[in-house]
């Protein structure tokens, strides 16, 4: 048996029979096959970054850390295929190195290109999808250890977009990839009643636009990044700089002082507020630019809202913090994601608004998070796969129009219930019964 093993922020553990390091297709064919034959559980992980249990498993665990190559760049289609184990900071290196970059990036890069597209990974844009929008191939090995090659108008494109991990292994990923491009990152500090009353239009004033609250203040930044032809690079230095000494010593000591001493957040929020949150101009590579240095560890849920009601969803989170006197620790975040064909895509079909609670351990975090979904869900929302959330299969069969189809798709391709895990059989809505 392999040692217990743990996601990022330490919240959720599996004790795997074995961990799997597969170095082609075929082993990992060879591995399901197995797998189906002798009834055991198989679960693939990438960089297990998810604060939800979606990459967890008591199984045999299949890490694609060894499937990292880029397999081939196609400027002339403006895509790239690449083995689904890279992470997306690697793949950021090899397209800058050929004049390239991804269009949208979420605030870090550590994660896995299969595990961001099978949770709906995005950032935040109403100009550009979720990360997995701009996936137009992959090579997927399914539970009984059949290869299917799906392109772009393959009929199951849109439901591997955001698969969640129970259609199959991925092995490849083809995605559309565009010129590399600097960027201009701005920001303005706005109360937080003009923040709600102009939300639609901050939500359209930039290509890439989010906001940040910081609870207990009266403050909200907006962050606006434009593409600009100025040269500019964030240093590694300046990087490691926001990562270690920022993040891990001063936001880190602040964190840990209130979760021991809790009544000690609303200073420590507005102290940060007024040090960090402040306006300023920063250019450099768009993927410097989206993407922030690692945060310390704290939990996540999200929710996707439809856009109009991005303005209500974070007046209810601040009552909620009002009404409950929890202390909230963390930024909530305000994103925007332009929407897709994905099935089982939080931005499914509408434009989104992505509200993000946020809370390193401290007193009341459940209960906030649990206040915090119940709103979201009387709002329209749908939970983000890889955060925290307790929506059952029947809520998400409402949320999700394909959920049912998707779920078919699920009992074709793993009849045997390879892939399942906790998590799977939690939100996979069940066989409709026929009247
Ligand atoms: C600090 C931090 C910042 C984050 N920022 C953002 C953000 O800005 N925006 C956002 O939307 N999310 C964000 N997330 C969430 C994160 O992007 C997702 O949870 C993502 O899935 C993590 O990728 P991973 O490689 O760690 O996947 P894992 O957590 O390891 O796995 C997630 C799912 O992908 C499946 N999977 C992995 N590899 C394969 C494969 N080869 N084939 C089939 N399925 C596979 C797993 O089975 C599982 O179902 C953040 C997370 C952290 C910790």
């Amino acid at each position: 048996m392999a040692p217990t093993s743990s996601n990022w922020s330490r919240t959720q553990r599996c004790t795997p029979t074995r961990v799997e390091q597969p170095t082609t297709e075929d082993e990992i064919v060879a591995l399901v096959t197995a797998a189906r034959t002798t009834g055991t559980k198989v679960k693939v992980v990438g960089a297990r970054h998810s604060w939800s249990d979606i990459a967890m498993s008591d199984g045999v665990i299949v890490s694609l850390d060894r499937m990292q190559e880029v397999v081939e760049i196609d400027e002339q289609r403006g895509c790239v295929r690449v083995q689904a184990g890279i992470r997306l900071d690697r793949l950021n290196e090899a397209l800058a190195a050929k004049g390239l970059a991804l269009p949208i990036l979420g605030s870090v890069c550590e994660q896995s290109l299969a595990g961001v597209m099978s949770t709906g990974t995005h950032g935040s844009s109403l100009v550009h999808g979720n990360i997995p929008s701009f996936v137009i191939g992959l090579r997927l090995v399914t539970g009984t250890g059949e290869l299917v090659v799906i392109d772009e108008e393959h009929p199951l494109l849109n439901a591997a977009r955001v698969g969640l991990g129970a259609l199959g292994i991925i092995t490849e990923v083809t995605i559309r990839v565009g010129p590399a491009f600097q960027l201009c990152e701005t920001t303005e500090v706005l109360d937080f009643a003009s923040a709600l009353a102009n939300m639609q239009a901050i939500a359209r004033s930039a290509e890439y636009v989010k906001l940040w609250w910081l609870p207990h203040t009266s403050e909200v930044i907006v962050f606006r990044c434009e593409r600009t032809s100025e040269p500019g690079e964030v240093s590694r230095l300046l990087r490691w700089v926001d990562r270690v000494i920022v993040n891990m010593l001063l936001f880190g000591l602040v964190l840990w002082l209130g979760r021991h001493w809790p009544g000690l957040i609303p200073a420590a929020n507005g102290l940060v507020a007024r040090t960090y949150l402040k306006p300023r101009c920063t250019v450099g590579r768009s993927d410097q630019i989206l993407s922030l240095a690692m945060p310390p560890r704290h939990r996540e849920t999200e929710y996707a809202l439809p856009l109009d009601r991005a303005a209500e969803a974070l007046s209810r989170t601040r009552a909620l913090i009002e009404s409950s006197g929890v202390r909230v620790n963390f930024i909530t975040e305000v994103r925007f994601v332009k929407a897709d064909d994905g099935w089982m895509s939080p931005a499914s079909e509408r434009d989104s608004c992505q509200l993000g609670a946020y809370m390193a351990q401290a007193p009341g975090i459940d209960g906030y998070f649990a206040g915090f979904e119940e709103q979201m869900k009387q709002l329209g929302g749908r939970p983000h796969w890889g955060k925290e959330f307790r929506a059952s299969a029947k809520e998400l069969r409402e949320m999700y129009p394909r959920a049912d189809a998707w779920a078919q798709k699920v009992r074709e391709l793993d009849p045997d219930g390879v892939f399942r895990n906790p998590f799977l059989d939690r939100v996979l809505p069940a066989p409709r019964r026929r009247p």
